[in-house]
């Protein structure tokens, strides 16, 4: 919509409705005081955001906040990981971005159709998830890549509401314990009733999936407890039962 300022003489402004707004700050995973499932400027968990001020003043070029989920925002696969790694997407702003980590995950995605490239460079690399989007059971940097369980408690209100928002059928995939526990937590189920092993797909109330992996860390790759081959066939069962595939 088109306004006169009435401040000078041939200005105009442009006025956005609200709504129009939030679907491009969403798109663009912008924060916004009224997105219940992430703000960028969350500080619930003390030790870590006074970890992110030191790491601010240490690499003050890192991005060094809570990193936004990356992705479609209507996915039919959504992956978890663990939390941000100090110099992937701490640094980056993107999750599995920059870092060992994130060399075997989008190598996959793109393998299976899910990406539309196979290596993820940095946030503004011109990178697209296909019907895919991933976050992490935790948002900002642990030291030394443990959050402790109270910090996965207090996150995983952002990670039940994006579960919240999922299709019915749609496909989860837990990288590793964590991510499983905390799948399970978002949906207020038993750790018991689902437990985690590399390869298990439990089927969820309501329609949707659980799948597990082992984490694809480099310490896991490296080890050999997780394979290329191990990781890819989770993708390629995912990719043969996601409805429409
Ligand atoms: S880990 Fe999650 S809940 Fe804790 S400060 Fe970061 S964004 Fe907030």
């Amino acid at each position: 919509m088109l306004i006169h300022s009435g401040l000078r003489r041939n200005r105009w402004l442009v006025v956005v409705p609200w709504n129009y707004l939030w679907i491009w700050m969403k798109s663009l995973n912008m924060d916004s005081t009224n997105n219940p499932c992430f703000s960028d400027n969350c500080r619930k968990c003390a030790r870590l955001a006074a970890f992110l001020d030191q790491v601010r003043c240490s690499h003050p070029d890192y991005y060094a906040r809570p990193v936004p989920p990356f992705g479609v925002n209507d996915p039919r696969l959504l992956i978890v990981g663990l939390a941000p790694g100090m110099h992937g997407a701490n640094r980056t702003g993107r999750p599995f971005t920059g870092d060992f980590a994130g060399i075997l995950l989008y190598r996959t995605l793109h393998k299976y159709g899910f990406s539309s490239a196979p290596e993820s460079v940095s946030a503004t690399d011109g990178l697209k998830l296909i019907g895919c989007r991933i976050t992490n059971a935790v948002k900002c940097l642990p030291p030394q890549n443990k959050p402790e369980p109270a910090e996965i408690r207090q996150c995983n209100a952002y990670l039940a509401c994006e579960i919240a928002g999922l299709d019915k059928k749609a496909v989860i995939l837990a990288l590793g314990t964590v991510a499983h526990q905390a799948v399970l937590r978002a949906l207020e189920l038993k750790l018991k009733d689902f437990p985690f092993s590399h390869g298990a797909v439990h089927a969820l109330p309501g329609g949707a999936s659980l799948y597990d992996s082992y984490h694809c860390s480099r310490y896991n790759t490296q080890t050999k407890r997780l394979t290329a081959e191990m990781f890819e066939s989770v993708f390629a069962e995912i990719r043969n039962n996601l409805p429409g595939s």
